[in-house]
């Protein structure tokens, strides 16, 4: 058997009193020939290895450079040096895998998010990457815990769907036509799908809302986890073209307990991180801190990344309406002084996300859920709401907006009554027919039931305060560039 190591991690919490202990990992720097710091990824903190002078070939020590890889056996002892509590004395060093200094092409430095961006397939050795990556495995493990715990069925929608009704965004096409020859066209010029692989138009999917929304009205509770593709041209550092998505669906509830759902949801897996990951956070906080420093001051944030987060956790979520939130956005001084780039012309208005970042960076300065929104600018199986003023219908909708992202969930109640999701469907020309499934629901035992969407990379920059969206995932996906 080979794999008889310690992870380092583990090793670290051990009393060192002269205990065998195995390695492995990749090199980080070699010191006076003599001092390596090895790292396993388990955690950023690196093991000491100590290579007595004399004690190993020279043939061997010219082969320890940067990421080059060690089997380390040894025994543990307190460390005499500073900066580490101890340190493992090598009885035998083992070369897995050597790493030529001329060629690894990230030294032992610090590099710009840019730089390692290019060299992702190796950015995940970088102290940065190795802290936000084990944070999004915590965070993707707390969300599975937490619905888990509440009885909910994890439900695997499909990644291909036939239905592009959902409008959420562009999508991209699946097809196995070919571009290059001859594509079957119908009589009037346009491509004849039937002859295409399922026989229909498909694409990747946007949401696996409308598939949830079956698994609910049978189930009670379901949560989807899978990725979304969205062919939007949008070059932000809050959207990708392949994201991962947690939308649970939940029938007998209503908007507010929807909205309800969503701040335990959010507080509970920033708590499990924070209790599970504290070292890395505390990595990322002082990065961010180190990062900020170069900023001006009225650019820089007023909390640490660990002070906003325990804010966050300490703090009920500020719930105001979209004609509220209006009234805000109006008597503002932003909107007096003509800050925004997008003028508040009233009610009925979609909101940017600049008016989104002042209602929460500016005036409350915490994270907000906006609710009731005008129908007109949401989508068909949103809820309708009751008794609105005339000219201002408005729909069951919740977005939650939080600080430095924007937009983090978007949810509603769903439109259980068959008349009134028929009739708007009308109005928005979704197409009926091909929805038939959608509205069996409808037909066969409806009842009030909601539901909403957590970008799980948003949330991911939110608990890791990385500013680019392109640095929480481990290989983006963003327009002009698939690399890896
Ligand atoms: P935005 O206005 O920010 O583009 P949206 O209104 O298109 O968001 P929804 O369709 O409601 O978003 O999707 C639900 C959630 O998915 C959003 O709240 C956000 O967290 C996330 N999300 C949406 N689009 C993207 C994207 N392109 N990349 C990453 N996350 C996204
Ligand atoms: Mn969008």
């Amino acid at each position: 058997m080979f794999n008889k190591r310690i992870k380092i991690k583990e090793l670290l919490a051990q009393e060192p009193k002269g205990q065998e202990a195995t390695v492995m990992g990749w090199v980080k720097t070699f010191r006076n020939n003599q001092f390596i710091a090895l790292n396993d990824g388990s955690t950023n903190n690196n093991i000491q290895v100590v290579a007595a002078l004399g004690k190993f070939d020279d043939e061997l020590l010219k082969r320890i450079t940067t990421s080059a890889s060690l089997k380390v056996t040894g025994t543990v002892v307190p460390s005499l040096g500073k900066g580490q509590t101890m340190d493992l004395n090598a009885e035998t060093i083992e070369i897995l895998g050597d790493s030529d200094p001329e060629q690894y092409p990230l030294q032992p430095k610090k590099h710009s998010l840019e730089f390692l961006r290019e060299k992702a397939h190796l950015r995940f050795r970088t102290n940065t990457f190795g802290a936000v990556f084990r944070v999004r495995h915590a965070l993707a493990f707390a969300v599975h815990k937490f619905f888990n715990e509440k009885g909910f069925v994890y439900m695997h929608t499909p990644i291909i769907t036939a239905s592009d009704a959902e409008g959420a965004g562009e999508m991209f096409k699946v097809t196995t036509l070919p571009l290059e020859g001859n594509i079957p066209k119908n009589e009037d010029g346009t491509v004849n799908y039937e002859e295409d692989f399922f026989g229909k138009a498909t694409n990747l999917t946007v949401s696996g809302q409308l598939e949830g929304e079956l698994g609910a009205t049978a189930f009670g509770d379901i949560y989807t986890f899978g990725p979304t593709f969205r062919a939007e041209n949008s070059n932000t550092t809050r959207h990708l073209a392949e994201f991962w998505m947690i939308e649970p669906e939940m029938a007998f509830y209503d908007l507010e307990d929807n909205m309800n759902l969503a701040e335990e949801f959010i507080k509970y897996i920033i708590r499990y991180a924070i209790a599970n990951n504290k070292e890395d956070l505390e990595f990322l906080a002082q990065r961010l801190a180190d990062e900020e420093k170069q900023l001006p001051q009225d650019k820089r944030s007023e909390m640490g990344l660990m002070e906003k987060l325990d804010f966050v956790l300490n703090n009920e979520f500020e719930r105001l309406t979209y004609t509220d939130a209006i009234d805000v956005l109006k008597n503002s001084n932003y909107s007096k002084k003509k800050k925004f780039q997008y003028e508040i012309t009233g009610w009925g208005m979609d909101l940017q996300s600049e008016h989104e970042r002042y209602l929460v960076e500016k005036h409350f300065k915490k994270p907000v859920i906006l609710y009731n929104y005008p129908a007109a600018i949401k989508a068909f199986y949103m809820r309708q709401n009751d008794n609105c003023e005339p000219g201002q219908q408005t729909v069951a909708a919740m977005d939650i907006l939080a600080p430095g992202i924007g937009e983090i969930v978007g949810g509603s109640q769903r439109e259980e009554r068959l008349d009134k999701l028929q009739s708007r469907m009308k109005d928005m020309e979704v197409p009926a027919e091909e929805l038939w499934w959608y509205l069996d629901t409808r037909r066969f035992g409806t009842v009030p039931h909601s539901g909403f969407g957590l970008g799980f990379e948003r949330m991911v920059q939110f608990v890791t305060g990385m500013t680019n969206i392109r640095d929480v995932i481990a290989f983006p996906r963003t327009p002009g560039s698939a690399e890896f």
